[in-house]
């Protein structure tokens, strides 16, 4: 196996075993983008003089005896929605062309203290808002398994250098299904941990009371290894959880005997794949096989989650996005009043989904109609939470797929937002109830396309769900990984 497809794991244990050095790790990811990322585009910087320092130092307190732990010396990337300092960050706007932080986010900071090693930032829908990756200001991210489809979104590109290679694992964002509807497309561990335990201090904001950062990685242990590197309170993030925290390093074979697993009745049937549902109930089987208890449970308000959340999260992102002035940072329009230099600076700096989103949630929070939309909404909201604590009653966790289609093609829902909203079905459960939420690859289809399955827990239940997701990687033993037909030839 070549350097540049080991998971974390495997990687530190040829380190610790002096066969193989974090500089080695490094050239073998960035040998990986020199030749993927013409037709993939997973990063918009890769900050190479930065990585080689870092690789070096990493090298040399290795040999001092000094060990970071799990991701000493290990190469990731960062979504380009997290500061980081001295490296610039736009969250895939014109909006924000040229900014470069003056501090790291919290997460930046926790991984170097880990030891990783930083390759660069990748590709997103703009500020987030999206499912393909097509809505970025610097051009689409391709899926490494057909590049004439999409990674998804909105951290496509981080999902394509996981799956590619040029990362061994790297941090997604996830409003709506962000970290994981692209890690089911691409083929690679995607999770959103529970709201409150991952900072998001330094995370350009998209709609707050849902964001959350979240790992993509080779597999599940890897996974684990970068959410324990990540998470922990912060007082510099004021919804960030002060309590004690699990442990899912802990329970990862543990196995699924005598676990609850309930399928989500509401998460099936038309608008799915038949290679989906089909791969999803084989790997429901397998986990009844390998001695779980599974029933079928019945969500009803997972049927109207869909609605609710594109008036919270365009309604939240409205409120986050009046920052972008041209005053204080980035692009700055032409204007001879404050008024109009204002309008100009967002009329030329948003893209169109984002000039969407905050017409939408302005209109859904103005006096006359807050009660109807944004109000029904958290309703909604409320009912999701209801339905959720209802089903935890007799479930340890709840299983789907995580997106109803495999990776569509570029292009396909560019004219069709509402076609585009619902590749997050699945996921946008979970964020409304601020659960966590990992999405495994288990298979592929007839056009060699991998399929994601979703397994839910209730807040800080991650240790459960790690412990269902690693059964959940075994019984699947998904070991393929994308060939870009360009490289092989
Ligand atoms: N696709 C969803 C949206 O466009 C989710 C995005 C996300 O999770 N950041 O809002």
């Amino acid at each position: 196996m070549t350097l540049h497809e080991l998971t974390i794991a495997e990687a530190g244990e040829r380190l610790r075993a002096g066969e193989v050095s974090s500089s080695d790790l490094l050239e073998a990811a960035l040998d990986r983008a020199s030749l993927t990322e013409a037709q993939l585009h997973a990063y918009l910087t890769i900050d190479r003089e930065g990585a080689r320092e870092t690789a070096r130092r990493a090298d040399a307190d290795l040999a001092d005896g000094i060990d970071h732990g799990p991701l000493h010396g290990v190469p990731v990337a960062l979504k380009d929605n997290m500061c980081t300092r001295g490296v610039e960050t736009t969250a895939s706007s014109q909006i924000l062309a040229g900014y470069i932080p003056p501090y790291d986010a919290t997460v930046t900071r926790k991984l170097k203290e880990a030891g990783a090693v930083i390759v660069g930032k990748t590709n997103l829908d703009e500020f987030a808002m999206g499912s393909s990756t097509e809505n970025s200001a610097y051009g689409t991210s391709y899926n490494p398994w057909d590049i004439g489809r999409v990674p998804g979104g909105s951290s496509g590109g981080s999902a394509a250098a996981v799956a590619i290679g040029s990362a061994f694992a790297a941090l997604g964002s996830d409003t709506g299904g962000s970290i994981r509807q692209p890690a089911s497309l691409t083929g690679v561990v995607g999770l959103k941990p529970t709201y409150g335990t991952v900072s998001r201090y330094g995370l350009i904001a998209f709609a707050s009371s849902l964001d959350q950062i979240g790992p993509l990685s080779r597999s599940v242990q890897d996974a684990a290894f970068m959410l324990e590197a990540i998470w922990g309170h912060d007082p510099l993030d004021a919804t960030s959880y002060a309590g004690e925290y699990p442990q899912p390093s802990a329970a990862l074979d543990d196995g699924v005997s005598g676990m609850k697993v309930g399928v989500v009745k509401e998460l099936a049937g038309e608008g799915y794949e038949p290679a989906v549902e089909t791969a999803v109930s084989a790997m429901v089987d397998k986990l009844s096989d390998a001695g779980a208890a599974v029933v079928e449970v019945s969500l009803p308000t997972f049927d109207i989650a869909l609605s609710a959340y594109y008036l919270i999260a365009p309604a939240e992102a409205s409120a986050n996005l009046a920052r972008f002035d041209g005053v204080r940072y980035g692009h700055r329009g032409e204007g001879a009043t404050t008024e109009t230099l204002m309008a100009r600076t967002r009329a030329e700096g948003f893209g169109p989904e984002v000039t969407r989103r905050v017409l939408l949630g302005t209109y859904a929070l103005s006096a006359g109609y807050y009660d109807a939309f944004y109000g029904q909404a958290q309703k909604v909201r409320s009912a999701i939470q209801e339905d959720f604590s209802r089903a935890y009653e007799s479930v340890d966790v709840l299983v789907s797929p995580t997106s109803p289609t495999v990776a569509f093609e570029a292009g396909a829902r560019m004219d069709d937002p509402l076609a585009m909203y619902l590749s997050d079905i699945c996921t946008i459960p979970s964020n409304l109830a601020g659960h966590p939420a990992i999405s495994i690859p288990i298979g592929l289809d007839e056009q060699n396309l991998p399929i994601g399955f979703q397994v839910m827990a209730p807040a800080l239940g991650e240790t459960v769900m790690f412990q269902v997701a690693a059964a959940v990687e075994t019984l699947a033993g998904f070991a393929e990984r994308p060939v870009l037909e360009e490289l092989a030839s």
